[in-house]
């Protein structure tokens, strides 16, 4: 069996979780089994599915490891989605391999890079096994250019913190800023 590894990424707001959805949705329309999965502290919009910001949705499974993946995978899924990538550690990346060794495809959206510009693990691994990449863009909100960039507006400076308009912003180079932005 032929498997390979998916990534989408791109900075918050750039259709990475729309473009995960379309790509299960025609795996679904080739009659393929899909299976979804996220991090169980994506709790944004609902904790049981994988939802953007434009609202689109596709249930999904809720999980604390990627091992955990394993414990739920059915005989027939042939197509593995996998949303927030940057909130699992770096065992995901092993598990994609696994899982594309077995011959399926394994489709794994999240950021490249974190409220502070650096590259969010696991993320730029999987890009550098993945057999294909595929870097959205959003518009910056402050010039309408290509926002390749995720500002944080409030919240304090840990890397982790889950939140969508309340308190991040997309942002070209010129306009973010690697420190809290208030407006
Ligand atoms: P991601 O998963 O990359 O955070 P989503 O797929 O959840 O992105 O959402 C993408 C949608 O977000 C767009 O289709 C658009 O409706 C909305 N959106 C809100 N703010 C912006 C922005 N600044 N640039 C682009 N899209 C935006
Ligand atoms: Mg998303």
């Amino acid at each position: 069996p032929r498997g390979w590894i998916e990534v989408v990424v791109g900075s918050m707001f750039s259709g990475k979780t729309e473009e995960l959805i379309r790509r299960l949705r025609r795996a679904e329309f080739a009659r393929l089994q899909i299976q979804v999965f996220k991090p169980i502290i994506d709790k944004r919009y609902n904790e049981m599915a994988v939802t953007s910001h434009n609202l689109t949705t596709i249930d999904s499974l809720p999980i604390e490891d990627a091992e955990q993946i394993w414990e739920h995978l059915k005989p027939g899924t042939k197509v593995v989605g996998i949303d927030e990538g940057q909130f699992f550690s770096s065992n995901l990346v092993q598990v994609a391999q696994d899982l594309a060794e077995r011959g399926l495809r394994v489709i794994i959206a999240g950021l490249d890079t974190d409220w502070q510009g650096k590259p969010f693990e696991p993320m730029p691994t999987l890009m550098a096994v993945a057999e294909s990449v595929t870097k959205h863009h959003a518009v910056c909100v402050v010039c309408g250019a290509q926002a390749s960039r995720t500002q944080r507006t409030s919240g304090g400076d840990g890397q982790v913190l889950v939140g969508t308009h309340d308190s991040y912003e997309a942002r070209c180079r010129q306009h973010f800023k690697p420190a809290v932005d208030t407006p």
